[in-house]
């Protein structure tokens, strides 16, 4: 028997957070569902050290009348259900309506060294610290693409790391052209000028990326093309990662469209979040992305409209519709450089859940096909690192969500209607 709300919002980060505000401002039952054990999402994950930013406390101590439901994944999608993971078992939640807030993950390409213990992702090294992971002490290379670098190298130099250097892929002339745009948005030009005043000392260079990391039982040093050349680093850890792609899983599940103009879709919203299939909305990264200011007030939209309250929703939209544009911006400042596209060779790991390499992927010319012959994908991940990394590099097309997204008991998945043969 399924317990019934209102409103499920999936996602507790700050798109999710003002959705369920929203949501229980009008009076309706609302769920807010998220995988973690705690609020907060990915830029305002709670850190064992620092106090929260003063909007995250607000926006998490400020949910009367919303029923926060921790450690529930989402793992399949039914008509107007959810069927949730949860450390006590399985559950059945129904809707009215649901906002998707799911937000995104982080872009990870493979290149020789990549899967060596100590190389993460740069916001995934920053979940790590903030998680109380120790990194104090350590010698750090922070690398990839987009702003994530510089926030990661703070919270990682305020955890006690010692970070050696921040290399950004996009070319100087692009990072420059950024920063002066980043004028027409005064409080994130503050913001990004606090970033850099805490991180005096660091070296930061546009142009570079990391070729090679070198190591036996752990990285040890890292190869990085500069524009004066390929410097060699010692280092204890690697920190790298390309920008952020949205997390659509669920919304495929659910049947709705996804816009698929560039290599990682996201979910088709209109300019008041609604998506393809009727009662569902979306905000926040899983949209595209943007940001957290973006994700606040899609947010809020999509918890008004999905209470029918669409004039509160159309009175956010010249905000909204600002702050996309940065998301605009950041695309076009950031975009990758096509050279990272041909760092990893055959023998590199491109799936490391199933120990696939990237020569093992050669012939194959769909996701399928290929997932079938070598299990690439088929691992705890899900696909969600190596089937990015093989979109972002031309490989496959995108392949479709299947069930369970996120790993899930036996028991749960025998209950599922969704499943069919082929999937299990
Ligand atoms: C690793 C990482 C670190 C980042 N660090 C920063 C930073 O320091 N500063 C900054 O400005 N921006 C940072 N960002 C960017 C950040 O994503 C956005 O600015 C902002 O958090 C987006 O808000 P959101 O609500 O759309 O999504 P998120 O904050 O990503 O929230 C989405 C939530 O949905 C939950 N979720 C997703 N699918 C399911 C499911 N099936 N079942 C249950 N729960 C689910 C996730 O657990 C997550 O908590 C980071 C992004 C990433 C990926």
């Amino acid at each position: 028997m399924a317990e019934h709300y209102d409103v499920l919002v999936v996602g507790a980060g700050p798109a999710g957070l003002a959705a369920a505000r929203a949501v229980a401002s009008h009076g309706a039952r609302v769920g807010l569902i998220d995988a973690q054990p705690r609020a907060g999402g990915q830029v305002w994950r709670y850190d064992v050290r620092q106090p929260a930013p003063r909007a995250a406390r607000q926006a998490i101590a400020n949910l009367r009348g919303v029923e926060l439901l921790a450690q529930h994944s989402v793992v399949a999608a039914e008509a107007s259900a959810l069927r949730v993971e949860t450390p006590q078992g399985s559950k059945l939640l129904s809707f009215g309506s649901l906002v998707l807030a799911t937000g995104a993950r982080e872009l990870l390409l493979p290149f020789p060294g990549w899967t060596l213990p100590g190389v993460t992702g740069a916001g995934g090294l920053q979940a790590l610290a903030k998680q109380g992971w120790p990194v104090e002490g350590r010698r750090v290379v922070v690398a990839g693409s987009g702003p994530l670098l510089l926030a990661a190298a703070d919270t990682l130099r305020k955890h006690g790391a010692h970070v050696l250097g921040m290399y950004e892929q996009a070319s100087p002339a692009s990072v420059a052209s950024f920063a002066r745009q980043l004028l027409a948005w005064p409080a994130r030009a503050w913001q990004a000028a606090g970033l850099r005043a805490r991180l005096a000392g660091v070296p930061y260079l546009p142009g570079s990326f990391v070729r090679n990391a070198h190591g036996v039982d752990t990285v040890q040093r890292v190869d990085i093309d500069t524009p004066r050349g390929v410097r060699t680093v010692e280092c204890d850890l690697l920190a790298v990662g390309y920008g952020l792609v949205p997390n659509t899983e669920l919304a495929q599940l659910l049947g709705c469209a996804l816009d698929d103009a560039g290599k990682h879709p996201r979910v088709q919203a209109d300019a008041l979040l609604r998506t393809s299939v009727p009662q569902v909305f979306a905000a926040g990264e899983a949209c595209g992305i943007g940001g957290q200011a973006v994700a606040r007030i899609e947010g809020a939209m999509a918890g008004h409209m999905a209470t029918g309250h669409s004039q509160a929703a159309q009175a956010l939209l010249p905000r909204r519709d600002r702050e996309r544009r940065f998301g605009a911006l950041l695309a076009r400042h950031f975009a990758l450089d096509p050279r990272l596209h041909k760092l990893a060779d055959d023998l590199s790991t491109i799936c490391r859940c199933e120990d696939v390499r990237m020569g093992d992927l050669a012939g194959f010319t769909d996701a399928r096909a290929a997932k079938l012959a070598t299990r690439c994908g088929m691992g705890a991940c899900q696909g969600r690192i190596c089937g990015t990394a093989l979109a972002e590099l031309g490989h496959f097309p995108r392949s479709g969500a299947r069930p369970p997204i996120f790993p899930a008991r036996l028991a749960t998945l025998a209950g599922l209607a969704t499943l069919s043969s082929d999937d299990a």
